[in-house]
């Protein structure tokens, strides 16, 4: 019989940005359903006590094993992973239980490490295309589990805050994990999202922003859309919620341009 390994096509992304409400679980949610859609296969991991890329997916957060057990009790992540209605989405779902995580890995040895160790045979007995690890907004532990098991880091930023001293403190910690925990990582891409084109701070920041990491900003640019703030509460993304909605085809395109830069 022959086997595939899965491993050498598989990409693992963290989705990150210290600061909160910039996009990040926006990303994780929209991006994930409109690969799914293109036929990819897509795992998520919540790694956000707040669980919001669960409930933007209409996923179900009190359920056993979550990515608690995975973490604190070495639960298999195989057990953990649930489908979602989105066509190629599935999930390692998060809940409240994770806030106490961070301070029981602080006890643990090889803090940083257990979710690279959770997912070593995961990566030979799956074939997801692309994992995304969804963060929270700090930079503790669980942030730093991400970004130790991570190929790569996938920054959004927001256009309408200055955003530059957060990207410069953004670089600071990718620097940092590459001498620590992750030698590999590197800067997947930067995604620009809540652009508004009547405001001359977005035009700004999307300079600044492409003067910084040049090819490396995403040319798809996410504009602010209600429609994209209203899916969440309908546990849908918006390539579900509002199919025809710019923010949809936003979305769809982000996907198309990951997809052709990463060859998968
Ligand atoms: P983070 O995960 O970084 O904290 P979120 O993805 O939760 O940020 O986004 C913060 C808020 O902004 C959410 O309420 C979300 O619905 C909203 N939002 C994100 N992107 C857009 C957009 N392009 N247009 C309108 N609202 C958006
Ligand atoms: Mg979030």
């Amino acid at each position: 019989m022959s086997y595939y390994n899965s491993s050498k096509r598989m990409k693992i992304i963290v989705i990150a940005n210290q600061k909160g409400g910039v996009g990040k679980t926006t990303t994780t949610v929209n991006l994930s359903a409109a690969l799914g859609e293109l036929g990819k296969k897509i795992l998520v991991i919540d790694m956000d006590p707040q669980a919001n890329a669960c409930s933007g997916l209409g996923v179900e957060t009190e359920v056993v094993p979550n990515i608690y057990n995975v973490l604190i009790e070495s639960v298999d992540i195989s057990s953990a992973i649930y489908e979602t209605q989105f066509k190629g989405v599935s999930i390692v779902p998060s809940n409240a239980d994770l806030s106490g995580a961070q301070v029981e890995l602080v006890e643990m040895q090889d803090r940083e490490m257990r979710l690279k160790r959770a997912l070593v045979q995961f990566r030979t007995q799956h074939d997801y295309d692309f994992v995304f690890i969804d963060t929270p907004p700090s930079l503790g532990l669980l942030t730093l589990n991400a970004f130790a098991a991570a190929d790569s880091v996938l920054v959004p930023i927001q256009c309408e805050y200055y955003a530059l001293e957060g990207i410069a403190q953004l670089l600071k910690t990718i620097k940092l994990v590459q001498n620590s925990i992750n030698r590999d990582i590197y800067v997947e891409g930067v995604s620009l999202t809540m652009f508004d084109a009547r405001t001359n701070l977005s035009k700004e920041v999307t300079e600044d922003v492409r003067a910084h990491f040049g090819g490396k900003v995403y040319k798809t640019v996410i504009t602010r859309n209600v429609k994209i703030s209203e899916a969440p509460s309908t546990g849908r993304p918006i390539t579900q919620y509002a199919s025809d909605s710019v923010g949809a085809k936003a979305y769809k395109e982000l996907a198309q341009e990951i997809l052709e830069k990463t060859k998968t």
